[in-house]
């Protein structure tokens, strides 16, 4: 059968299953069967495919079709216009957390600078910012030691593996020297509000990267306290934050010594970060 027809079946089944970008979704799972790049798959339409390729590519659709979103099945993920690997036990980094990334490489340009990102995940922030942050190091923390490998082969993949270290504890209980920067995506959802969520993020993201307690405002309250014990005094504190926390989080933060200085707002103009510093 010819990639074309495959294609059409893939996406027809993914429709079935409602999967909004089927067309798409379909065509870069060819891809990842063909080890080609989507645009290259879409000028061979007419070449025929072996029974192993088309197995596969059943395979794959069956786990689209079950909703698992697809950086997990490509197990990749781009972000800040780097890849970074990704599989179940790791948060998809999202395009909101580019925002943070990006306002903190203006503040920070040519700073040299330690940074500590809780909760690292897949290690997006901390290695995105290394990256480009010439002068800066960093250690990332996580209570997942299967987050940790992966940030740690992500850190491999992308050449800085001497300037960040990957940490297995939680932030509370950890007793660091004192940091210039300290970032942080905590999960922040209200527990309530997680069964409300895409199947996609509900029943296939890690629920420990997600799930902020009752109020969805738990593990935020912690980092800050903590953060506050943490940072070199005048350190900087940048939170990224959930669809209408800014007026509790903006207080727990003056509660604890910190001094907004920037709010970060989405493309919907709500403000998903915060960065402040300690007084
Ligand atoms: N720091 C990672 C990210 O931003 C993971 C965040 C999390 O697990 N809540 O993607």
């Amino acid at each position: 059968m010819k990639i074309l027809d495959i294609i059409n079946t893939g996406s027809k089944e993914l429709k079935l299953n409602h999967v909004n970008s089927y067309r798409l979704d379909s065509e870069i799972l060819m891809s990842k069967v063909l080890s080609k790049r989507r645009e290259e798959v879409l000028i061979n339409l007419d070449q025929e495919l072996n029974n192993k390729q088309i197995l596969e590519f059943n395979q794959l659709i069956r786990r689209r079709a079950s909703k698992e979103p697809i950086a997990y099945i490509l197990e990749q993920k781009e972000f800040w216009s780097r890849d970074f690997k990704v599989n179940r036990h790791t948060l998809i980094p999202r395009p909101e957390t580019e925002l943070m990334i990006e306002k903190l490489i203006q503040i920070f340009k040519n700073k040299s600078i330690s940074i500590l990102d809780v909760g690292t995940g897949s290690g997006c922030i901390l290695i995105s910012l290394v990256s480009e942050l010439k002068n800066a190091s960093g250690v990332g923390i996580d209570v997942s030691k299967k987050a940790l490998q992966i940030a740690k082969k992500n850190a491999y993949l992308n050449k800085i593996n001497n300037k960040v270290k990957f940490l297995k504890c939680s932030f509370e209980h950890s007793n660091f020297k004192k940091f210039d920067l300290i970032v942080s995506n905590p999960p922040y959802i209200e527990r309530g509000k997680i069964k409300r969520l895409n199947d996609d993020i509900k029943n296939h993201e890690p629920w420990v990267a997600l799930d902020g307690g009752n109020d969805g405002l738990d593990v935020i309250a912690k980092v800050i306290y903590k953060a506050r014990y943490t940072l070199k005094i005048n350190g900087t504190l940048a939170l990224e934050i959930g669809n209408g926390q800014f007026k509790k989080v903006s207080k727990l933060l003056r509660n604890n010594n910190f001094r907004l200085i920037n709010n970060i707002k989405d493309y919907k103009e709500n403000t998903r970060c915060i960065i402040s510093n300690l007084i």
